[in-house]
């Protein structure tokens, strides 16, 4: 996974839990108002019935009907306060029943019809009704004094209420959806921001190769485990660092030690075999064998150093402008000799200005490495052509050749080290497998691309693009 996968994961389950959060607040405050507007109501409604109960109390038992709607009336304006109040004497006797209240939120002559006394079992039980179309909460109590059993019945609109619990649910409908998105971008933005030192790291992860291992990774100072990581990442690569170095450094010491004793042999072979009157043939035949052994050898032990040299990145410490057209040409010149003995023609007709900024001695050892190849395998009566241009970002460099070309399959590895596409074909030329990974790593420590197409029998061709301005980690890995 990577990190912009997992800041959108993390961003998204942020997002979800804030926003389950966002609904449960959301429901919990419209039922926590619900619930309180109801009960308020009802305590309202309540206060009303004790207010009728106590008129009627206190009441003489000979009182009118009238006296005491009147009284009601009087105490509760109930048109006035948008109220609805009914009085029923048992059996059935109606003394009160409000009119139309001042806002028309009721028609109480429907809600009488609906709330009926023998619906209220006993004396002290007090019932809230909610009456589904009229939209109104209605209480009923029974109670019984000395001019007879009542039932008092007190009730109101809902649509205030109604009203208000609408516009929250509006209100939540805008808000919910904005906060939700809000959440899930501050969520992504938050938690990108929190994985930034870990982009970080691994951006400059991926900067490192064996070329550039003197690079850091960036020590985030947050004191948590992200700075531990760091600082033993940074560790571990200073021991791999070393560790490439020490070998490195073998590999060199080796090669390097490994020329002189052969140098000592190729000459002492070589007076051997030019004293030929002391020898038989047969010894002689066999001093040339060893001395083509001891040539393929050198050729192997000089290729291992420049290796090394170019792992340590000695290649680019004073790059200078050099033109490639020039280069090719003079290289050429020095292995039309070589290509002439085996019947080969090199053509130099499309060399053109290809300045590039690089180790001069370096991009002659890829032309002297490409030509040789080409030489090598390509069959007399063949051509090979050298080819150089430029364009604003990249100078150009084609090697091609009419010979026996690289089977598809070995492509993508014959930059490897040590890899021949057969055994056979390059053991016989002296090659060790080592010609074309001298040039990659050329090309890498210039910043260069190489690309070959190739078919068989029909002939290869390498293309090399140098771009025109060294890229500052190629500077950078010159000194790692
Ligand atoms: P070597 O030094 O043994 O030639 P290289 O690394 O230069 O090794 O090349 C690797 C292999 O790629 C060689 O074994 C050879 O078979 C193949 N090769 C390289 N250049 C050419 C070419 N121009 N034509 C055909 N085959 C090639």
């Amino acid at each position: 996974m990577n990190h912009r996968s997992l800041a959108f994961r993390l961003g998204a389950w942020y997002t979800l839990l804030l926003s389950v959060t966002f609904v449960l607040v959301g429901t919990g405050t419209y039922y926590g108002l619900r619930q309180y507007l109801h009960s308020n109501l009802q305590d309202s409604l309540r206060r009303r019935s004790t207010e009728v109960e106590q008129i009627l109390v206190q009441s003489p038992a000979d009182t009118p009907d009238s006296a005491i709607a009147q009284e009601i009336k009087l105490r509760l304006a109930p048109e006035a306060n948008n109220r609805f109040v009914r009085l029923t004497r048992a059996p059935g006797k109606l003394i009160l029943l409000s009119g139309p209240p001042s806002d028309g939120g009721f028609n109480s002559l429907a809600v009488a019809a609906r709330v009926a006394p023998g619906a209220i079992r006993s004396n002290s039980v007090f019932a809230t009704n909610i009456i589904g179309d009229q939209h109104m909460m209605v209480s009923a109590r029974r109670i019984g004094t000395a001019s007879g059993q009542y039932v008092i019945e007190t009730g109101t609109s809902m649509k205030p209420i109604e009203a208000v619990l609408d516009r929250l649910i509006d209100l939540l409908a805008i808000l919910l959806p904005s906060l939700i998105i809000c959440a899930a971008g501050g969520g992504y933005l938050l938690v990108k921001w929190a994985l930034r030192p870990v982009d970080r790291l691994s951006r400059m992860a991926e900067q490192m190769s064996l070329q550039n291992l003197s690079l850091r990774l960036p020590v985030v100072p947050s004191g948590d485990a992200l700075e531990r990581l760091s600082i033993s990442l940074n560790n571990m690569l200073g021991r791999l660092r070393d560790s490439v170095q020490t070998s490195r450094r073998f590999l060199a010491d080796a090669s390097h030690e490994l020329r002189t004793p052969l140098t000592v042999i190729k000459g002492e072979l070589q007076e051997l075999s030019a004293d030929a009157p002391l020898m038989s043939a047969e010894l002689h035949e066999r001093v040339g064998s060893v001395l083509e052994e001891v040539a393929r050898l050198e050729h192997l032990v000089s290729g291992l150093l420049a290796l090394s040299r170019l792992d340590a990145g000695e290649a680019l410490r004073e790059p200078a402008d050099v033109d490639l057209a020039v280069l090719a040409k003079s290289t050429a010149e020095q292995m039309r000799l070589m290509a002439e003995d085996r019947g080969i023609v090199i053509d130099l007709s499309g060399l053109g200005r290809a300045m590039v900024r690089g180790d001069q001695a370096r991009l002659k050892q890829i032309i002297v490495n490409l030509l040789d190849n080409a030489i090598k395998f390509t069959q007399p009566g063949g051509t090979i052509t050298l080819r150089t241009a430029e364009d604003d970002t990249a100078g150009v460099l084609e090697v091609l050749d009419t010979g026996i070309g690289i089977p598809a399959s070995a492509i993508p590895q014959v930059f490897d080290r040590f890899f021949r596409v057969e055994e056979g074909r390059s053991r016989e030329d002296g090659g060790a497998g080592l010609g074309l990974s001298i040039v990659k790593s050329i090309c890498s420590m210039h910043g260069a691309d190489i690309d070959l197409h190739s078919e068989l029998d029909r002939g290869s061709r390498f293309r090399i693009r140098f771009p025109r301005r060294l890229a500052p980690v190629h500077e950078l890995a010159s000194q790692g």
